[in-house]
């Protein structure tokens, strides 16, 4: 059996803390490594690593950082293949979307590259009589990034590229049931030149995360996970007087109005409904059909979901297993609570043909019909591949609903009429918003985040607010002697 361990100022580190967690083929439900969790000396030793670097790291020039960022790229694109096959094997998502995920964060990658425009500072010349002033911005230091399992290469490459290219030092804290990802990157970093300790892998589980998030050493924590343990890093976080950011979960919904294009729409509710198995942040769980549309809505829908082909995500399907048992269980735990609820099952995922070996996590696209809002299909977040169509009468209700939702993350609109879509993304209590898009994930140079329970903390990821989060800002203002220098002034200081 193959042992994940912990990757600690450039080297592998044995764990020591005698706890362990299986790592499976999500397709097989077979467990392919055992995974090592960290303890007290893990922990210490990835704190010690990640302070002793940064002196040097920061100090490290503009031009030398940006070489090894172009290393890195160059070595992640050359060899993404062989990381989605990680991701696949532990996650179970289909190749094709591995690679996607990979692509996306190489795109962060890229934004980073530019860092010696991005952290250029402002000066003014002669502010006050013979005075200058000038701003730079600097690095916080050792900072901690904690992942969820749905992204194992992306969502740490929203944070590590920006961060590494201010000028910190990061230990990454990958979600113990898709380490691999985590552990392949850090030996890229190293290959690409990066100085031992600048990028260090702890693997744990709840001790590991308290550790960093009480740590003195760890100057900013960003989180991606539930809801519930978003709020809890954020407290407990921000408590010990770190900055924090943390991403929480999401219930996304997609507008369809009567004058939409409806193939297109089918199409994209399919797209995002049901890629990935419904597990991304930003993925569509609730379709509002507005008007009378919904009947033709619904079976434009069901007659795609039904031709999709759910599988080993090696072997060219549509749609890969779920990532464990306990989310197979819980995904057709909420199938029974939507037929139990009244709701119409037009596609049931929990019976169905898969392709692949073994006992894998299958559940197949599921679609409900006639959903309300008090149903549980509606109200949570399921991270399955359930899509739920409500029928409403009117657009002022669509956005109110949306509206009402705790989450805010993303959301989206099916229409040819640019009023409304104005209305909407002007309305809509959304972080990322989508006209005719359906999973609206922004560009590395904009930043990625959602709003009220969706995100925890004033600073979204990458993009100019990535750069914000990385770093702190100083102002300096600084008079050079001259004959004219001198005098007593105990006077507030003011500029003539
Ligand atoms: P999770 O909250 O279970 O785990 C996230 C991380 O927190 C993992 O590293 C895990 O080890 C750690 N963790 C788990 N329980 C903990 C505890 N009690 N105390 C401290 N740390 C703990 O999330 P997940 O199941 O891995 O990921 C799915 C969730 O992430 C979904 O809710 C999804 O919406 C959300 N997500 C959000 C975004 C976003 O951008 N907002 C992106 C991706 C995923």
């Amino acid at each position: 059996m193959t042992v994940l361990n912990h990757w600690i100022n450039g080297a592998e580190v044995a764990g020591t803390s005698g706890k362990t967690a299986d790592v499976t083929n999500p397709a097989t439900g077979g467990v392919t490594a055992t995974l090592s969790l960290a303890g007290q000396a893990e922990l210490d030793a990835a704190l010690k690593a990640a302070a002793g670097a940064f002196p040097a790291w920061r100090d490290t020039s503009l031009a030398k950082r940006t070489q090894i960022l172009f290393a890195f790229r160059e070595l992640l694109n050359a060899r993404k293949e062989e990381l989605a096959a990680l991701i696949t094997a532990e996650h179970g998502k289909v190749l094709s979307d591995a690679l996607g995920e990979v692509s996306r964060g190489l795109e962060v990658v890229e934004f980073a590259c530019g860092i010696s425009h991005l952290l250029k500072g402002g000066f003014t010349e002669n502010a006050s009589t013979k005075v200058d002033v000038h701003s730079v911005r600097q690095p916080l230091g050792p900072v901690a990034i904690i992942s969820p399992f749905n992204f194992p290469a992306m969502v740490p490459m929203w944070f590590f590229p920006v961060a590494i290219a201010s000028g910190n030092t990061v230990v990454l804290k990958p979600s113990e049931k898709v380490p691999s990802a985590a552990l392949w990157m850090a030996r890229l970093w190293q290959e690409a030149g990066l100085p031992d300790g600048v990028f260090n892998v702890l693997n744990g589980d709840k001790f590991a995360v308290d550790g960093l998030l009480d740590a003195p050493e760890i100057k900013s924590v960003s989180f991606v996970g539930s809801t519930p343990i978003a709020q809890y890093v954020y407290q407990r976080g921000t408590a010990a007087g770190k900055r924090v950011q943390a991403l929480g979960g999401a219930k996304n919904h997609m507008i369809v109005l009567p004058d939409a294009d409806l193939d297109l729409a089918a199409d994209q509710a399919i797209n995002a409904g049901f890629g990935s198995a419904g597990e991304r942040c930003m993925a569509i769980s609730a379709v509002l059909a507005v008007g009378s549309i919904g009947d033709e809505l619904v079976q434009k829908i069901k007659e795609r979901a039904v031709a999709l082909r759910t599988g080993d995500g090696t072997r060219g399907c549509d749609m890969g297993p779920l990532v464990t048992q306990v989310a197979q269980d819980r995904v057709t735990g909420y199938i029974d609570a939507g037929e139990a609820a009244g709701a119409t099952l037009v596609v049931d995922g929990r019976q169905g043909e898969f392709d692949a070996d073994g006992n894998g996590f299958f559940v197949g696209p599921t679609l409900f019909d006639n959903v309300t809002t008090d149903m549980s299909i509606y109200t949570d977040e399921i991270f399955g591949p359930v899509l739920s169509v409500v029928r409403i009468d009117s657009f002022d209700e669509a956005i109110a609903l949306i509206n009402a939702n705790p989450y805010g993350n993303g959301t989206a609109i099916f229409t040819n009429d640019g009023g409304a879509a104005r209305k909407f993304q002007n309305e809509v209590e959304v972080g990322m918003i989508g006209i005719n898009v359906p999973v609206p994930v922004p560009m590395a140079y904009y930043s990625f985040g959602g709003w009220k329970n969706s995100l925890f903390g004033d600073s979204h990821a990458h993009g100019t607010e990535g750069v914000h989060f990385f770093t702190r800002g100083k102002v300096v203002t600084s008079r050079w002697l001259d004959p004219s220098h001198g005098g007593i002034n105990l006077g507030f200081p003011q500029n003539a």
